[in-house]
C-alpha cells in the first residue's frame, strides 16, 4: 500500500498519524529512484523507461509503445 493512501486513512487518528510521518515519510533524494517520474501517469520508482528520453513507466510504455512508432518483434 503506498504512502498516500495510509496517510489518507489514518488522517483522522492524530498520534497514528504524527508517529506514520514520523517514521515513513519518503525521503527526499536529489538524484535516484524517486527522482524518476512518469509523464504519463507520475508513477515513480522501479520501472520507468529513462532510455531515449522516453520517460514513460513500463505500463503506460505498453500502452503507448505503437504510437511512438516502436514495433513488436516477431
Ligand atoms: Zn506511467
Amino acid at each position: 500500500m503506498s504512502y498516500d493512501k495510509v496517510l489518507d486513512q489514518i488522517k483522522h487518528k492524530k498520534g497514528k498519524k504524527e508517529r506514520f510521518e514520523k517514521h515513513n515519510t519518503p525521503k527526499e533524494r536529489d538524484y535516484g529512484k524517486s527522482k524518476k517520474e512518469c509523464r504519463r501517469c507520475g508513477r515513480v520508482g522501479r520501472g520507468v523507461i529513462s532510455e531515449y528520453n522516453l520517460n514513460y513507466c513500463r505500463q503506460c510504455f505498453r500502452e503507448v509503445a505503437e504510437d511512438l512508432g516502436f514495433k513488436q518483434l516477431k
